[in-house]
């Protein structure tokens, strides 16, 4: 019924829209993640086909984002577009899961908190990502260092205690004296992280008719690269400048 006494209600779905020309940024986290990983028999610090998973699901997304900006526009609730690449996104990683692990059951459905946070310029932007990746370094060598010692015997309480007082040229040569490992040949994805965008490649081809046309091809680029410094900011200038 449209105009009953209840309709009132409908007042309080209020519209929040993006502001236009600034970066929107929507981070999602996996909720409960510590329990989860382990439930599964996550191999530790870094199980590559769970890292391989979450970048299927963000490859995904990443397809379905380019049709959310066109179907939406930059003036779209923002609220609506937080639950739709949340619940997309947890849709996927249930979808995908047995592709990345064959062998394990799903034992309960995943979950993701999304937070979306506006960033007015190409500097914020920049910060942001460089202080993700940031995070990324430091969680990775205190768990290298952490799964190292508890795999030599260590209780983890005793790991914990050894390393809270060390910085990282500490946990380097931690790795290296002890454990015989050098930082820097670690896999690139678990020291940086994954980065990815949109690609498009223009070429040209020889059409039945004999003549040349232009032809665009639309990719995904997959990364496992520094996004701190210039290099990879220049090699893509489109990125910022689209
Ligand atoms: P919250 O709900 O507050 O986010 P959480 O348990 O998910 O809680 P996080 O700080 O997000 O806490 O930590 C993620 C957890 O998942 C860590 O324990 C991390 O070791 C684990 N984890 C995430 N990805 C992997 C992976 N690829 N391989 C092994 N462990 C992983
Ligand atoms: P929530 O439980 O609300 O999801 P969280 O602990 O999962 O919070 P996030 O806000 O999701 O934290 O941020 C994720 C990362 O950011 C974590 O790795 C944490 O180390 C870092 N972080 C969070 N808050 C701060 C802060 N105030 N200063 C520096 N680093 C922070
Ligand atoms: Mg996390
Ligand atoms: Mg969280
Ligand atoms: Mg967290
Ligand atoms: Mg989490
Ligand atoms: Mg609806």
């Amino acid at each position: 019924m449209a105009n009953s006494k209840y309709e009132y209600v409908r007042k309080f779905e209020t519209n929040n829209y993006i502001l236009p020309e600034a970066w929107f940024v929507v981070r999602l986290d996996g909720q409960g993640f510590t329990k989860f990983t382990t439930a599964h028999g996550f191999q530790k610090p870094n199980d590559l086909r769970a890292l391989n998973l979450m970048n299927e699901c963000a490859k995904q997304i990443l397809l379905k984002v380019a049709d959310i900006t066109v179907a939406y526009g930059q003036s779209d609730e923002y609220s609506k577009i937080v639950s739709v690449i949340s619940s997309q996104f947890a849709a996927f990683y249930t979808f995908y899961w047995s592709t990345y692990f064959p062998d394990t059951k799903l034992l309960f459905p995943p979950a993701f908190d999304a937070r979306a946070v506006v960033y007015p310029t190409d500097n914020h932007l920049r910060d942001y990502l460089s202080w993700r990746q940031a995070d990324c370094h430091i969680n990775n060598l205190y768990n290298t260092c952490f799964w190292e010692l508890v795999k030599s015997g260590v209780s983890n309480k005793e790991a914990e205690k050894i390393l809270c007082k060390t910085v990282s040229s500490e946990k380097n040569e931690l790795l290296h004296s002890k454990f015989n490992i050098n930082y820097n040949n670690i896999e690139e994805i678990f020291k940086k992280g994954t980065v990815m965008f949109h690609k498009t490649v223009y070429y040209n081809i020889t059409t039945p008719e004999g003549e040349s046309a232009k032809r665009v091809k639309k990719s995904v680029e997959i990364l496992n690269c520094d996004i701190i410094r210039n290099k990879f900011w220049s090699e893509n200038d489109f990125l910022l400048s689209e």
